[in-house]
C-alpha cells in the first residue's frame, strides 16, 4: 500500500517535464505530518499536471480526503498566485468559506491577509491576498463587475455536487469565461471539485464543456460502517428520539465521538441543552469553559421547540448573493458503507435499560456537547476540530453542514434523524418556505460515512429500513425546484440574452424560463422585441430580450423582481422609507403570530382568545382610516413595523401585540440592507434607517398604492360581476388571471368589509378557501396607465394576433393579457 506514502511535493516538482515555479511554504512539522496522511497528497502530481495541461479539470473524492484544504496549497506552491492573478475558491456555504480560509492559513503558516475569505456581510481580503475563499454568490457578483475575472489565475468551484443554484450558474459562466481568457492571452484555469456522485452532469454535458474535462478521482480509505435501522419510525418527536439514542450510546458503547444530524438551529440547541443536562461536564479550565457552559440559548430553544415540533420557516431573500441562510442543500454523496444489518449486537432498542431515566443528571459520564450549524460564530465552530477535554466524549450536534463541507475528527457513531430542512417553492405564486422533509438515500449514506473516517463505526438511523427504501435516490438540483425569474434577471444583467441557450449543468424547465421572461417583460425589466407579423417569431423573440436600464436597477436589489420593481419606483413623494419597509415586510412574510390554533385547557383557550382580540384590535389600529385603509393589509404591515420599531422592537412589545419577534428582527436587518443598496444606486436619496417613522400622509398612501400596483400587476384581481353570481361559489369572490376558481379576501383583512372592485395581492394561499394575502385596493383608472402592458386599448378582445398600439408603437400580446383571461374591458385611454 503505497497510496498514503505521499510524495512530498518538493521531490516530484523537480521531475516535472516543464520546470515549474516553486513557491516554498514554511509549514509547522506537525501540520506537515498530518498533511502527508491525506489521500489527496498522493495525487498532487496528477492534479497539477491535469490543471497545467487543461483549461478545465474535474476532481472528485471522498469528504475528508483533503480537496478543500490541500488543492489551494498545491496551486500556491506551483506559482498560481505569484503572478498577476490569485487563487479563488467558492463554497456554497458561508461556514465553509470562513473556516476553510482559517484552516489553510494555519496550515501554510500565513496570515489572514494572505489567505482570506469574503462572504456576504464580511471578509478579510487585503491587497496581499493570494488565496481567497468566498461564497458562490460573492463570485457571481464579481462576474457582474468584471466578466473576465481578471484578478484570478485559477478558480476552484468546491462542493459542486451540492448543486446549489449559484454553483450551477458559475460553472456555466466559467465554461465560457475560461476559453475567452485563453483567447485573450491571459489564461485562467477552472477546477471543479465534487464528491464522487453524478459528475456526468458536468462531464457528459457537451453544451457545457464541448471537450470533456479530465476527471481525477482521489481514492480514500473508508472503514466499514455498520448501519442500524430503527424498527419504528417516530413521526413527531424525532428530536426526542435522537436525544434518547445519543444517551444510550454514551452510556453503553466504547469510546469514540458521536455526531448527531438534525435539521435546524433550534433543534440543535434544544438537543444540546438536554444532553448537557443529562451528562453535565464542568471544566475547570477557563479557556473553553465559559462559553461551553452558557446554555441559556439552548434552554430558550428547547422551550420553543417543545411547543412546536415541525419547523417551517419563511424564506428570507437576504441571501440572493450569498450562501444559503439556513442549513440545507442537496446531498448527493455516496459513502463507503459496510454491511447494513438490522438488530446486531450493538443495535440499541429503547427501553433496554430499565430504571434509568435519561433526563436524570449523570455527572460521572461527562459528555462534551458542541452545536454545529451554518450561522454559528466561527470561533464556536472551530471547537469541533479540537480534541475534547480529557476524560470526556465528544458529541457534535449538527445540521447537514457536517454532511460534506466539514470533516470532524474522531467520530465513531452517527445518529441520523433522516430528515433535512428544505426549500419548497410554489410554482404558481413563486412563494417559498422551509419545511422539514425526508432526506435522500445518497445523503443518508453520506451521513453514515462520517462514522468511518478513522476506524470502523456505527450509524444509527432513527427510521425503519422500509422508510429508507422510500427515500429518493438523490436530491434534485435546486434549480429545477424553484421559479427562476430572479436568476434570469441576474443573467440578463450579465448581458446573457438567450437564457435558453445558457449551458446549465441541469437546465430548468423551459416552462419556468418562459414564465420568468414574461414576468420580467411585463415588469419592464426587459426590452419588448420589435413587432413582427408571426406569433411564432414573436414568441421566439420574447425569449431573448435584452435588459432595460430599469432592469439593471432591479438586478441590484437582493429581492424578488416584483419587489425590486416596487423599490425601483419608490423614489417619489418621499415614499422610499415606506417602500423599503413594505418590501422588507412582504419578503419576510408571516409577521403576525398564529393564534387560531385550538388550545387544550379552558384557561389556555381564554388566554388565546384574549390575545387574538388584542391582535385584531391592533390590526384595526394599524390599518388606519380613510385613505390609508385602502392600502389594506400592506398598511397593517407598515403600521406594525412602524409601531414595533418605535417601541424599540422588543420581544415584550411583539408578544403583547401578536407580532412574531423573529420576523420583526429579520425585517429590521433587511431594511438596513435595502437602505444601503438604495443609497448605492441612488446616492442623492441620502436615506438612513429611521426607527421613529411618522405614518405616511394621505397623498403618500395614494402613491404607495400606485407603486405596489405597478410591481404586483400580474397579481391583479377583480371582484366578480353580477353575471357570475349565478353560481353561489363566486359570492364575494375575485377573479384572477392565474386561477380558474374564485379567490377571497381574508376576514382578518381591513378590506374584507369593503370589497373594493380592483385589488392586488402578494400571493394566494389555500387554507379553508383560496385566500389572497397582502391585499391592497387599486383604482380602476390607474390600471391602463400603470399597466398598459396588460391592457387592450379599444380593440375587440377576439383579435388573435398581437396588436400594435399606434400611439406608442408597442405591441400588445393578447395571449397573456390579464384582461383577456378574465374578460375585463377597460375604456380606451389616451396615452
Ligand atoms: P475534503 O475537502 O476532501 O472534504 P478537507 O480538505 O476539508 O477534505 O479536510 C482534510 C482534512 O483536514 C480532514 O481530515 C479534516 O478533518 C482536516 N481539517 C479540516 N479543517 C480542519 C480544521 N479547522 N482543524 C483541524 N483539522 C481540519
Ligand atoms: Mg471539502
Amino acid at each position: 500500500e503505497t497510496r498514503n506514502e505521499a510524495t512530498p511535493c518538493q521531490t516530484f516538482k523537480k521531475e516535472l517535464s516543464q520546470p515549474a515555479v516553486f513557491i516554498p511554504v514554511d509549514r509547522l512539522p506537525e501540520i506537515q505530518e498530518a498533511r502527508l496522511k491525506l489521500p489527496i497528497l498522493a495525487e498532487e502530481q496528477v492534479v497539477m499536471e491535469a490543471v497545467r495541461e487543461n483549461p478545465c479539470t474535474v476532481l472528485c473524492g471522498e469528504t475528508g480526503s483533503g480537496k478543500t484544504t490541500q488543492v489551494p496549497q498545491f496551486l500556491y506552491e506551483a506559482g498560481y498566485a505569484s503572478g498577476d492573478g490569485i487563487i479563488g475558491i467558492t463554497e456554497p456555504r458561508r461556514v465553509a468559506a470562513v473556516s476553510m480560509s482559517q484552516r489553510v492559513a494555519k496550515e501554510m503558516n500565513l496570515s489572514s491577509r494572505v489567505v482570506s475569505y469574503q462572504i456576504r456581510y464580511e471578509g478579510n481580503v487585503s491587497n496581499e491576498t493570494k488565496i481567497k475563499f468566498m461564497t458562490d454568490g460573492v463570485l457571481l457578483k464579481e462576474i457582474q463587475k468584471d466578466f473576465l475575472l481578471q484578478k484570478y489565475s485559477v478558480i476552484i468551484i468546491d462542493e459542486a455536487h451540492e448543486r446549489s443554484v449559484y454553483t450551477d450558474i458559475l460553472i456555466g459562466l466559467l465554461s465560457r469565461i475560461v476559453p475567452l481568457r485563453n483567447k485573450k492571452g491571459h489564461p485562467m484555469k477552472l477546477l471543479v471539485m465534487s464528491a464522487t456522485l453524478r459528475i456526468e452532469d458536468f462531464t457528459e454535458n457537451r453544451k457545457l464543456f464541448p471537450v470533456p474535462p479530465p476527471v481525477i478521482k482521489v481514492e480514500s480509505r473508508q472503514f466499514p460502517v455498520t448501519v442500524h435501522f430503527n424498527k419504528r419510525t417516530p413521526m413527531e418527536d424525532y428530536a426526542g428520539e435522537v436525544f434518547r439514542k445519543t444517551c444510550k450510546i454514551h452510556r453503553m458503547l466504547p469510546p469514540g465521538g458521536i455526531l448527531v444530524f438534525l435539521t435546524g438551529q433550534a433543534e440543535v440547541h434544544s438537543v444540546c441543552w438536554r444532553l448537557r443536562k443529562a451528562f453535565p461536564f464542568r471544566p475547570n479550565c477557563t479557556e473553553t469553559g465559559k462559553e461551553d457552559q452558557d446554555t441559556s440559548e439552548d434552554r430558550r430553544s428547547f422551550k420553543k421547540t417543545k411547543q412546536k415540533k415541525t419547523v417551517s420557516l419563511p424564506r428570507i431573500d437576504l441571501d440572493n448573493y450569498s450562501a444559503l441562510p439556513v442549513d440545507e442543500g442537496d446531498e448527493d454523496r455516496q459513502a463507503g458503507i459496510g454491511d447494513e444489518e438490522e438488530g446486531s449486537d450493538l443495535d440499541l432498542e429503547l427501553g433496554d435499560e430499565p430504571g434509568v431515566s435519561e433526563e436524570k443528571s449523570d455527572p460521572s459520564l461527562p459528555l462534551y456537547v458542541l452545536p454545529l450549524y451554518s450561522l454559528l460564530p466561527p470561533e464556536q465552530q472551530a471547537k469541533v476540530f479540537r480534541p475534547p477535554p480529557a476524560g470526556t466524549r465528544l458529541c457534535v450536534v449538527a445540521t447537514n453542514v457536517a454532511e460534506t463541507s466539514l470533516t470532524i475528527p474522531g467520530i465513531k457513531y452517527v445518529v441520523d434523524c433522516g430528515r433535512v430542512k428544505k426549500r419548497f417553492y410554489d410554482r404558481v405564486t413563486g412563494v417559498s418556505s422551509f419545511k422539514v422533509d425526508w432526506t435522500s438515500q445518497a445523503s443518508a449514506n453520506q451521513r453514515a460515512g462520517r462514522a468511518g473516517r478513522t476506524e470502523p463505526g456505527h450509524c444509527y438511523r432513527l427510521y425503519s429500513s422500509a422508510v429508507f427504501g422510500d427515500f429518493k435516490e438523490f436530491s434534485e438540483a435546486e434549480i429545477t425546484r424553484r421559479p427562476v425569474d430572479d436568476l434570469v434577471l441576474q443573467m440578463k444583467d450579465l448581458n446573457i440574452e438567450k437564457v435558453v441557450n445558457f449551458p446549465f449543468p441541469t437546465p430548468p424547465s423551459s416552462e419556468a424560463l418562459v414564465s420568468a421572461e414574461n414576468l420580467l417583460l411585463s415588469l419592464g425589466a426587459l426590452e419588448e422585441p420589435p413587432p413582427s407579423g408571426r406569433l411564432k417569431d414573436m414568441e421566439r423573440a420574447r425569449l431573448s430580450c435584452p435588459i432595460t436600464s430599469l432592469g439593471r436597477v432591479m438586478a441590484s436589489f437582493p429581492v424578488a423582481p416584483r419587489y425590486a420593481k416596487i423599490l425601483a419606483l419608490g423614489n417619489q413623494q418621499d415614499c422610499l422609507p415606506y417602500v423599503i419597509t413594505l418590501v422588507a415586510a412582504m419578503t419576510v412574510r408571516e409577521i403576525f403570530q398564529e393564534l387560531d390554533r385550538p388550545a387544550g385547557s379552558e384557561e389556555e383557550n381564554s388566554r388565546l382568545a384574549q390575545r387574538r382580540a388584542r391582535q385584531a384590535q391592533m390590526k384595526r389600529l394599524w390599518a388606519g382610516q380613510g385613505a390609508s385603509l385602502q392600502l389594506g393589509d400592506l398598511m397593517v404591515m407598515l403600521g406594525a413595523v412602524g409601531a414595533s420599531e418605535f417601541a424599540g422592537c422588543t420581544p415584550k412589545f411583539c408578544e403583547e401585540n401578536g407580532l412574531r419577534y423573529k420576523a420583526m428582527i429579520e425585517i429590521r436587518r433587511l431594511r438596513g440592507q435595502l437602505t444601503t443598496t438604495v443609497n448605492a444606486v441612488c446616492p442623492k436619496a441620502g436615506l438612513f434607517l429611521d426607527n421613529k417613522m411618522a405614518p405616511p400622509t394621505e397623498s403618500q398612501v395614494r402613491c404607495l398604492r400606485q407603486i405596489v400596483l405597478a410591481g404586483l400587476g400580474d397579481h391583479l384581481a377583480r371582484r366578480v360581476q353580477a353575471e357570475d353570481l349565478l353560481d353561489p361559489k363566486w359570492r364575494n369572490g375575485y377573479k384572477t388571471p392565474l386561477l380558474d376558481d374564485p379567490v377571497f379576501i381574508h376576514p382578518s383583512s381591513p378590506l374584507f368589509k369593503i370589497l373594493p372592485e380592483f385589488v392586488v395581492y402578494q400571493e394566494v394561499m389555500e387554507t379553508s378557501k383560496m385566500y389572497m394575502r397582502g391585499v391592497s385596493a387599486v383604482e380602476q383608472d390607474w390600471i391602463p396607465q400603470l399597466l398598459p402592458q396588460y391592457c387592450h386599448f379599444g380593440k375587440p378582445l377576439e383579435t388573435p394576433a398581437p396588436y400594435l398600439c399606434p400611439e406608442t408603437g408597442r405591441v400588445k400580446c393578447h395571449r397573456d393579457s390579464t384582461f383577456f383571461r378574465v374578460g375585463w374591458q377597460l375604456p380606451a385611454v389616451e396615452m
